[in-house]
This record gives C-alpha cells, structure tokens and sequence, in this order.
C-alpha cells in the first residue's frame, strides 16, 4: 500500500480488489500506530468515515458509478469547517467550537462521496510556518521527526506523507500549502485566487486565503481540485466561470512551454542547494523541448513586507469577532470590556496576538496612509510585474521554500521566520494559481519546486508538473514514516 494514490486506490476499488470500508479501517490502524510520533490531527471521525465508505462500497456492488474519490480517505485542515464537527484553528479561542454549518468545499465533497479521518493540525489560525504555533502542540516531519512538516497546514502534510490520509485539504494565505508539500516530499496545489470557495475557511487575511490540495502525486491534486474548485455565490470573491476537468491537463508533452525564470527568487536567501534542484529540472524541461526564458519580477523583494502588512490588517478585523460573545472561549471579567480583554488575552496565543497588533498599528489614523495604503499600491506594482512576465512566458519556476524543513526552534525571532515566505507570498498577492512538486533530496530530506501561472492557468501549470514528475519517479518516494504494510 506504500504509493498509494487516489487514482490507484480508485482503480483497485472499482476493480474490487478491496473494498472502501477495508481501506479505511487500514488508514485508521495506520493512522492510530503513526499518531504518537507524528500528531498530525486534532480529532478524528472514525465511525463517519466507515459509515461513508460503506454507502460507497454498497454503491460499487450496485453497479452505479462513483466519483475519482469516493471511499478514499482524507482529512481535512481544521480551519474548514464539518457540520457538527469541532473546527478549532488549533487555537485555545475554539477549542470547543462546534461549527453549525459546512463549508462549501466539504459540500462539493459530500458530492464526491469522500471519507474524511479528522481534522488536521495546523498554526493557530493558519499564522505560522511549521505548526509551532499551534495551541495543542506541534506536528512531526514524516522523514525525520526532529524536523518541523512546515506549515500551516503541517498537520495534513504530516497525514499524506505518513500514509495517514490519501490526501488532504490545506489553506493556503501565504505559503501554507506549498511550503509544508515541499517539506514533507508531496504536492500542493494553491489555486487562484477566487477558483475554490472559501465559505466556511475561516478567515485568516481574506483577500489572500485559498483553500487546495496536498496530495502525493499530480494527479491526484486535478482529482482533488475537480471536486473543489467552481464558483460559489456564497463566497462574493469567487469567479463565476464553466466547470473544467483538470485530468486533461495531465500532459507530459511541454515543447513550446515557456518557461521564466525570475533572478530574483534565486537572490542570496535561497540555499544552493535548493537552486541547484531547480536548475536541474529545468534542464530537463530544456531537453524536453521547453524555452527557458529569464525574467524580472524586481518587487519581489518586496513581497514579505507588503504581505506582513496587508495579512495582519486582514486578519486584525477578522479576528475581531473572537470577544468571547458569538463563540467559544470566555474568561469572565469584572465587566464587558475588562471580559474582552480577559478573553482574548487568554485565549490568543503570542503569534496570533502580535499579528493583530501589527494589523491594528498599520490600519490606525497617522499610520494607514505610512503603512496600509504604501503596501497596496506596492501589491500592484508586484501584479504589473507578474503580468509583464506572463507576456513573455507561459509558467514562472521557483523554489518553494529556501531550503529543505528546518529543526523545531530554528527560528527564535519572529522576523527571520517571516523571511522564509519569500518564494511563496508574492504568489498570494497577485492571485495566481502555484503547485509545489518535489525537485530533490537534501541529507535525505525533500525539497521542492513551485510552477507559477498566470490567473486561471492551473491547467498549465498542471501540464508542466505532470511532465516533470513523470519523468522522475524516484522523487516521487514514500517518507520513512509512512512505510506500510502490503
Ligand atoms: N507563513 C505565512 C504566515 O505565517 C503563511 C501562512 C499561510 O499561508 N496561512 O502568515
């Protein structure tokens, strides 16, 4: 069971050479025997995901047809909401929040027929790089566990890469799909900006945050995002646009591709051997056909400080509604005011709190225009470059991170953890859709490459992946974490 794929695992069930229910209860035992190292959920719904795999499995007898997921089981970032689930952003603030509703992406899944093993950890409020911050303690890196998965959304790369999940659904504001893939040897896709609805994620920095993919291999992110992806008119962001089949883009022909290739994200920050990866596949892209075409994206060395603006501002209002009145944690107070700041001074850890602090400093009178307002015509600027490059290439490659996953407490001050967002920020403040796949090995820890496209060019970015990847099966490798029995 090692590789397992949802399109193997879709092929094996159709084939009846197991059952969906056989299989969950495989991940389960997986699952329960990997925790005490890994910890990568925050709860689980065990007796939901047999129930579901069942109805599947009485569907395949049936003869009726069944989605590319059905029965195979996932689990889900804990900052998206199941109805009569906790949905807890691995904060003290909801650690016994009960969300009433479902996001629409867990709507668009019920749709599939999936199976979901739990809830994932992640930083508190998806506010982080290495799930450090979360409330209920970290997650472990399936190929070495003195190693952070990355993050936010660690705990479901930690799952897909210890083999306890097929896959799993991430957010994705700043980096937090791409970065913990690239750590944990795995794909993530981030979509565009507006291409998976976000009702029902909560919200981190609004004008940022996706929700997508992390799974093992190419095909599976299309799977994934097919069942995700369309508009929403519950999300006021969403694009209205026709319903698209990702699978077709699984091409391994790239002649013609053009390929740029920004200087910038290879600046002194980036690790040499991480450039040396991505150097190496683009001479494979080259051998195949594709044109490598340099580029210039010169406000990328702004994008950490325009991101460290415009996501603390978000997120200072949308954390507003945590006053210990419309949900979860409460401290009582001597008063009303005296209980807010009881609450939120307890139920908020030190990461969440300085970001609301910076967002707060950044959006008030005197320093709005200073702060705020600099950092949105900057994002523009960022966009006229992204769109410059777009006019003479088809994809932009970059690193995903500066290097492989750091050690837990590698990084003692807040400000150098924020530099290493630097390759995946500036792909949140233009919109654009970017997958991470895996490029390498460094000291036997994996390293990634991100595929950039213009708006809506998830299909190119899909071909070129897929293209690659074919190409490298050894890279394509379970962590020593996940090994499985057969
Ligand atoms: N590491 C970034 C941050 O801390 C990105 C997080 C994210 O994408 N949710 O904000």
């Amino acid at each position: 069971m090692n590789q397992m794929t949802i399109h193997d695992l879709h092929e094996k069930l159709l084939a009846k050479e197991l059952s969906a229910v056989e299989l969950t209860k495989t991940f389960i035992a997986h699952r329960d025997a990997a925790e005490g190292e890994i910890h990568a959920y925050l709860s689980t719904s065990d007796e939901a995901a047999l129930a579901k795999a069942a109805a599947v499995d009485a569907k395949i007898a049936a003869g009726e047809p069944v989605s590319d997921m059905a029965g195979i089981p996932g689990a889900i970032k804990d900052n998206i909401c199941i109805k009569g689930e906790t949905c807890t952003a691995a904060s003290r603030m909801l650690e016994h929040w009960v969300a009433p509703y479902n996001a629409t992406v867990i709507e668009k899944l019920e749709a599939a027929d999936y199976v979901s093993l739990g809830k994932t950890n992640l930083d508190e409020f998806a506010m982080g790089s290495s799930t450090e911050n979360s409330y209920f303690g970290p997650s472990r890196n399936p190929w070495n566990t003195e190693c952070v998965p990355g993050g936010s959304s660690g705990g479901s790369a930690a799952a897909v890469a210890a083999n306890e999940a097929v896959w799993a659904l991430g957010s994705d504001t700043g980096g937090s799909i791409r970065q913990p893939a690239s750590f944990c040897g795995l794909v993530g896709l981030k979509p565009t900006y507006g291409l998976v609805s976000r009702y029902g994620l909560l919200a981190f920095a609004s004008s940022l945050d996706q929700i997508g993919p992390i799974v093992k291999d190419v095909t599976d992110a299309a799977i994934v995002l097919n069942a995700i992806a369309g508009h929403d008119p519950r999300d006021s962001t969403s694009i209205p646009m026709e319903k698209k089949d990702y699978k077709e883009a699984l091409k391994t022909d790239v002649k013609g591709l053009r390929i740029g290739v920004p200087d910038e994200f290879f600046g002194p920050g980036i690790k040499e051997e991480t450039k040396e990866a991505v150097k190496s596949a683009l001479a494979f892209y080259e051998k195949e056909g594709a044109e490598i075409v340099p580029v210039s994206i010169p406000h990328i060395k702004s994008g950490v400080s325009v991101y460290y603006i415009i996501a603390p501002a978000e997120a200072s209002s949308n954390l507003a509604r945590y006053d210990g009145v419309g949900f979860g944690f409460r401290m009582p107070g001597e008063d009303i005011v005296d209980m807010y700041i009881k609450t939120r001074s307890a139920g908020f850890g030190k990461e969440v709190k300085r970001r609301i602090m910076l967002g707060n400093y950044v959006l008030s009178a005197g320093y709005y225009d200073a702060y705020y307002l600099k950092a949105l015509k900057v994002r523009h600027l960022l966009k006229d470059d992204f769109d410059r490059a777009f006019a003479q290439c088809d994809v932009i490659a970059a690193p995903s991170a500066s290097g492989a996953a750091f050690r837990f407490g590698a990084f003692s001050d807040p400000l150098s953890l924020y530099m290493e967002d630097i390759c995946t920020v500036p792909v949140n403040l233009v919109g654009a859709p970017s997958i991470s796949i895996p490029v390498g090995f460094h000291d036997g820890m994996p390293l990634g490459m991100q595929l950039i496209g213009p708006a809506l060019g998830e299909e190119r970015i899909l071909n070129a992946a897929y293209a690659f990847e074919q190409a490298h099966p050894e890279l394509t490798r379970t962590a020593p974490k996940g090994e499985m029995e057969a």
